[in-house]
Formats: C-alpha cells, sequence, structure tokens
C-alpha cells in the first residue's frame, strides 16, 4: 500500500468515472514547502501567511515577504500557490501589533478586518505577493470575507497595489486570480453574489464549523457540537459547491475537514474541485480518489444531505467508505 500510495503520489488524481479532483498542500512555515511537494502535492492551496509575520519581531518589510515569497513560487515551478492575506487576531497574535483586549476575539478585530482598517499593512502584502506572482502561478486569497463590501474593497487594494507596481516599473500578472475563504456562515449564505466578483472559493472548514455551531474551536466543553458532519454544515458546503459552479469558478476545501479520508467521497459527491491538506496527508487522499466514482457520489451525497442526525450521516460514510475505500 506505502508502494502504491509513492507512486500515486507523483501522478494527478482522477476518479474511476474521469474527474480531475487535485489535491495540495496547506504551508505554515517555508520548511513544509519540501513535504508538500514529496507527497505529491499538486500545489499549495493555502499559504497561512500569518506564520512569516509571527517569527518577526516587527512587521517583515515588502522586500522580506516578498523573497519568502517568490521562493516558494520558484519552487513550485508553475503549480500554484494560493497566497492568504494575514489572517491575525481570533487565537493567533503578533507582539508587535497592539489589538485591543476582547471578549469574544472570535468575533472581534481578526483577518481581512485587520486589513481593511489598516490598508497600509495590507498594501505592503499585496505588493509583495504582486511581485512574486512574475515568479510563479500566484493566486491571492482573502481570509473571513463576510460581506460582498468587503470583497470589493479588498479588491481596490489589490488594484491599488498594481498601480504602485506599474509607476515602479515592477513586473507582475496583471490577471491574478483574487479569491476567498468561504469561512463565515454569512459568506456561505451570500455565495452566488460573492462568486461573481472571486476568481476561486476554498471552504474554510475550521471555522466555517465553529460559526455555523456557534462553538468555539478551541473550547473541549462545546467539542461534541463542533462537528464536520453537522448537516447545517454539510449543507451549506453544497450550496456553497452549487453557487461556485454556477458562476464557473472552482471550490476547494482547505480546512482540516479537506484531510479526512473519511469525507472525501461525501465531498467529492457534493462537487468539491480540489483538496488542500496537511501535507502527509496527500498520497492517501490521492489514492482514495482513484477509487471513487464521482457520478455515482452526487445522488449518494444528496441522500446523506436529507439527514437529519450525525449518527444517520455516520452510516452514510460508513457505507461509502466500505463501498469505495
Ligand atoms: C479554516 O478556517 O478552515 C482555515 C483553513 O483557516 P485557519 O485554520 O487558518 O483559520
Ligand atoms: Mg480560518
Amino acid at each position: 500500500r506505502q508502494r502504491a500510495a509513492a507512486v500515486v503520489a507523483r501522478q494527478a488524481a482522477f476518479t474511476r468515472d474521469g474527474r480531475r479532483i487535485r489535491v495540495c498542500g496547506n504551508l505554515g512555515d517555508l520548511e513544509e514547502c519540501d513535504a508538500i511537494l514529496q507527497n505529491g502535492g499538486e500545489g499549495i492551496g493555502l499559504y497561512r501567511t500569518e506564520f512569516l509575520y509571527m517569527g518577526h519581531s516587527d512587521y517583515p518589510s515588502e522586500a522580506e515577504q516578498f523573497a519568502a515569497y517568490q521562493t516558494i513560487a520558484r519552487k513550485l515551478q508553475g503549480n500554484e500557490v494560493v497566497i492568504r492575506t494575514l489572517d491575525i487576531g481570533g487565537d493567533k497574535k503578533l507582539s508587535y501589533l497592539e489589538l485591543p483586549r476582547e471578549d469574544n476575539p472570535f468575533l472581534g478585530y481578526r483577518a481581512i478586518r485587520i486589513g481593511l482598517n489598516e490598508p497600509e499593512l495590507l498594501l505592503t502584502q499585496l505588493q509583495a505577493i504582486l511581485r512574486a506572482s512574475a515568479f510563479g502561478n500566484v493566486k491571492i486569497m482573502f481570509p473571513m470575507i463576510v460581506t460582498l463590501e468587503e470583497l470589493l474593497q479588498a479588491k481596490r487594494l489589490v488594484a491599488e497595489a498594481g498601480r504602485q507596481l506599474r509607476r515602479e516599473g515592477a513586473a507582475f500578472n496583471e490577471r491574478i486570480p483574487v479569491g476567498i475563504m468561504i469561512e463565515t456562515p454569512a459568506a456561505a449564505v451570500m455565495a452566488r453574489a460573492l462568486a461573481r466578483e472571486a476568481d476561486f472559493f476554498s471552504i474554510g472548514s475550521n471555522d466555517l464549523i465553529q460559526y455555523v455551531t456557534a462553538a468555539d474551536r478551541l473550547n473541549a466543553k462545546v467539542q461534541y457540537l463542533y462537528d464536520p458532519r453537522n448537516l447545517a454544515v454539510l449543507r451549506l458546503i453544497r450550496q456553497v459547491a452549487d453557487a461556485a459552479h454556477a458562476a464557473g469558478i472552482p471550490v476547494s476545501v482547505c480546512g482540516e475537514m479537506a484531510s479526512d479520508e473519511k469525507l472525501l467521497p461525501l465531498l467529492v459527491g457534493m462537487g468539491i474541485d480540489k483538496f488542500s491538506a496537511t501535507p502527509n496527508a496527500i498520497p492517501r487522499l490521492k489514492l482514495a480518489i482513484g477509487r471513487l466514482n464521482a457520478g455515482e457520489l452526487r445522488p449518494a451525497a444528496e441522500q446523506i444531505l436529507e439527514c437529519s442526525l450525525i449518527d444517520e450521516v455516520e452510516r452514510g460514510l460508513a457505507a461509502l467508505h466500505a463501498q469505495y475505500l
């Protein structure tokens, strides 16, 4: 089985009925890049840039950020690198960024909210990302989007960063794809409107689950509610996938859910095009995709989504696992 995984790791993953499903890796620090490539990742589906900021005693300069993004873009040799803009706040802190103490940090000043409130900060990062886009297949992704207004405002900053680079005569990809994380219930519900302004969606299930179930992802007392099999979560994901496809854009999952082989058949049946997983899960996912039949899984997924209890979902997942994996 290990040898089979090694062979599969080098190939693109197709379901038995010929649907291409991409498997990428999530990157925190630069060292993980090699692990993603060795495991057969077809790109970086989520580059959590906050770790670049957390490793510093002050804001990393545009030049420092550019150096990091360019290194990764080059290493990936044309495979995609989805760079998520700074997602700080919530449980992630920066020693040099004074954030007000909040009673509910996960509902507070975090991620894109900080970037839009302090546009200089986001502009610096966007310029570094844009410059790196001259060296590979770089994409921009905004975290924690709630409203279309936020997305439009963030896109205006991308345009502004581009104008600045043009003035400096720096090369960059003028058509750089700009996508968003779908990780708030509001964004999931408004997916149709957001899909008209986004080049891709990536479902951040870690946050989506906590916001849909109103259960803090770090609080052990409420972990019984924090469940990826929650039917409200699953139905929202299906809606997001349908909205993306209606607008002709791809949809991936980049939260922990994407690394769970047990959930894979259901997510493929719901139309997820791409998975961005922890590096060591990549070979297993690719191997599993090769055993699935996407056409058959569509009605099977529909049936599971009609359930009302997690136990029923669990039985459905077990049946799919037994049938395919
Ligand atoms: C998510 O919320 O699912 C996600 C991928 O982002 P993070 O875990 O970094 O919040
Ligand atoms: Mg998140």
